[in-house]
């Protein structure tokens, strides 16, 4: 299963990250919930493919190491989510749907 689009409603900001925020619920290194706002990526789908990272023309994402995630041991990191111009190419090649997208 995908990300929720409507994660921004549905779960609870537990933290911060790198100036972004996160949205619960957080069990590390097992559960990792959805990192970023603008650019949300399920830490708790993302399966490492990088495709979002080679497909960002703006550099929206770096690797973000999460040793023992069962998932994936790095995560697609939305460090610079303010930089999107909402191409959605990040969207539409993430094989796992990830990666949710909304405009500020
Ligand atoms: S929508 Fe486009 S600009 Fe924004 S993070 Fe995804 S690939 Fe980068």
């Amino acid at each position: 299963m995908g990300i929720d689009p409507n994660y921004r409603q549905n779960r609870q900001v537990v933290g911060e990250h790198e100036g972004h925020k996160i949205y619960g619920p957080v069990d590390e290194p097992k559960v990792l919930g959805i990192h970023g706002t603008i650019v949300g990526v399920d830490f708790d789908v993302c399966i490492a493919d990088g495709s979002c990272i080679t497909a960002c023309p703006v550099n929206v994402f770096r690797w973000f190491d999460t040793p023992g995630n069962p998932v994936s041991e790095k995560k697609a990191d939305p460090f610079n989510e303010q930089a999107c111009i909402f191409c959605m190419a990040c969207v539409n090649v993430c094989p796992v749907a990830a990666i949710d997208v909304k405009p500020p």
